[in-house]
């Protein structure tokens, strides 16, 4: 059974202190289903696109095993645009624009092959549409979600309305905040979980990221590049890998749950080693164990 991805698919503009790219392959649901691509297969990707979409990006999603079935060409339509700068602290960025453009009309329609899909990852979009997805599935057991500041500001009624049907909830940490309206991340981490998501990711950025169950709370490193090219990505590569490698093994158990985060964050590593989606497009499955394992040696210490 198929990994369902729904998120955005756009042209990002893209400033960084090293580079900018304009119009290259972004989106929510791109990353996540490059980043799944290398886990399970099949991924099915839902999106909306205008007719401006290059079709080398089209090639580009198939290459990867993607299944584009669900995914809508509006004629004459816009692609959905966004453009971000990074600071020189690249853990700090403004958007410049969000342009949604067919996402304002878009009216997901879940392909009957998609709709027993077990697992679910709803990207990054607006959460009215994300509960519009979950309406049409046929039970799945595992829904990961993503949101942002802009939905957590403008859409916060949906969002409340999606949190309890969801399973795991993946956000940073400044959105942690925003969301629970508090500062301390263990207490945030509480207060959203009352929300409804049994399982709370909170990203951040270069320094890793925290996993919250009932029973645990993981702090996960992350991978100590000197590098950073361009961050765009990172947070959907992350759960991306996290949700694939889950997909791939079929227990969600918390152990499993943890190496699933250290999976995430070794393609998210990847993600940003280069602009946009390059780091994603040439990665073998070899190299991100390989990173898995060298994430074993950057905590673990002898108790004596
Ligand atoms: P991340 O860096 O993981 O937060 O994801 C960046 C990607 O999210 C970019 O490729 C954008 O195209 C996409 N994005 C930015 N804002 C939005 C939004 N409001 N809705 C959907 N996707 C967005």
């Amino acid at each position: 059974m198929g990994l369902l991805v729904v998120g955005s698919l756009g042209l990002d503009t893209v400033a960084t202190p090293f580079d900018k790219v304009e119009n290259a392959l972004g989106g929510s649901a791109t990353y996540i289903s490059l980043a799944a691509s290398y886990f399970s297969g099949p991924v099915y990707l839902m999106g909306v696109v205008g007719e401006d979409f290059p079709k080398k990006y089209i090639d580009l999603l198939e290459n990867h095993n993607i299944d584009l079935g669900g995914l809508q060409i509006v004629e004459g339509g816009k692609t959905f645009r966004w453009s971000g700068k990074y600071h020189y602290d690249l853990n700090v960025r403004d958007t410049l624009l969000t342009e949604l453009n067919v996402f304002e009309e878009f009216n997901p329609m879940v392909p009957e092959k998609y709709k027993k899909s077990k697992f679910v990852c709803l990207g990054n979009i607006d959460p009215a549409l994300q509960i519009k997805v979950l309406d049409q599935m046929d039970n799945p057991q595992f829904v990961v979600c993503d949101t942002m500041n802009y939905w957590i500001e403008g859409k916060k009624d949906d969002l409340m309305s999606l949190l309890p049907r969801s399973n795991v909830l993946i956000i940073n940490d400044s959105e942690a905040r925003l969301l629970a309206k508090e500062p301390n991340l263990i207490k945030a981490s509480k207060v959203i979980r009352d929300m409804g998501p049994e399982i709370l990711i909170i990203k951040k950025g270069e320094h890793g990221a925290l996993l919250f169950t009932e029973d645990i709370i993981f702090s996960a490193p992350a991978y100590p590049l000197e590098m950073i090219y361009d961050p765009t990505g990172a947070g959907d590569s992350f759960a991306g890998g996290f949700i694939g490698y889950l997909h791939k093994t079929q227990d969600l158990g918390s152990e499993n749950m943890k190496r699933a985060v250290i999976y995430g964050s070794a393609v998210a590593s990847f993600c940003v080693e280069k602009f946009s989606t390059k780091g994603l497009e040439e990665l073998e499955y070899l190299k991100v164990q390989d990173r898995y394992r060298e994430f074993l040696n950057l905590s673990r210490f002898d108790e004596k």
